[in-house]
């Protein structure tokens, strides 16, 4: 399975491809993470990321395609993966439509946009090992720790109110236009994120049934 997973900013995306990677046993590839990881590290693509990312901003689409295209050349991606974070674009969708990497199913999460600023605002990111907790819908066991690795728990510099908001409204502007070309493509399926993790989960592995 090579699957696209699309949905706005916290409409938690990222929590559904750690399911689907378990389920279909293939890896997760996360732009976020990688850029993340990058800053953390100090890389001159983290460097660069880092400017772009916490003014709430998209990276050039150059760099993202580049780094994309090294990453899914890798041996763990030649039985399926799950992207989460790309494409971002239609400069990015039509990228890897030209490349040599072939796409089954494009997966929507829909949640309305005042849910996504309700949730964004209280989520927490552990600084080891980057599972995520929120404040009051996904509690951890000890408050600031991570269940998992016993990490700090932190707010993301992106998580910011201001930033939430101009996150959003890119989403919109740049990432939104996916949804129609991938659904004139026949490839785009739709669930909805609901309260509970697991129910979106039953919905998401229904809907890729098809
Ligand atoms: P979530 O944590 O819910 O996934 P998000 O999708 O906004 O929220 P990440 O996917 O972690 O956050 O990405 C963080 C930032 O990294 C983005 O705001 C953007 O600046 C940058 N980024 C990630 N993927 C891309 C991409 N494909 N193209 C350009 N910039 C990207
Ligand atoms: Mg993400």
């Amino acid at each position: 399975m090579r699957l696209i997973l699309l949905a706005a900013p916290g409409a938690g995306k990222g929590t559904q491809a750690e399911k689907l990677s378990e389920h279909f046993g293939i890896p997760t590839i996360s732009t976020g993470a990688i850029l993340r990881h990058n800053i953390q590290e100090g890389t001159e693509l983290g460097k660069l990321a880092k400017t772009y990312i916490d003014g709430g901003n998209l990276i050039p689409d150059d760099i993202m395609i580049q780094v994309m295209d090294d990453r899914l050349s890798k041996e763990d991606c030649k039985n399926g993966f799950i992207l989460d974070g790309f494409p971002r674009t239609l400069a990015q969708a039509e990228a890897l439509d030209a490349s040599s990497i072939q796409i089954d199913k494009v997966l929507n999460i829909e949640v309305p946009d005042e849910k996504i600023i309700a949730r964004l605002s209280g989520r927490l990111e552990c600084s080891q090992c980057a599972a995520t907790f929120h404040t009051e819908y996904r509690k951890p066991k000890v408050e600031g720790v991570c269940d998992n690795c016993g990490g700090k728990l932190v707010t993301r510099a992106d998580d910011k109110p201001e930033t939430v908001k101009s996150r959003l409204a890119v989403y919109h502007t740049q990432t939104e236009p996916l949804l129609k070309y991938y659904s004139d493509k026949g490839m785009l399926r739709t669930a909805h994120g609901q309260e509970e993790i697991a129910d979106t989960t039953a919905e998401v592995l229904k809907a890729l049934e098809d």
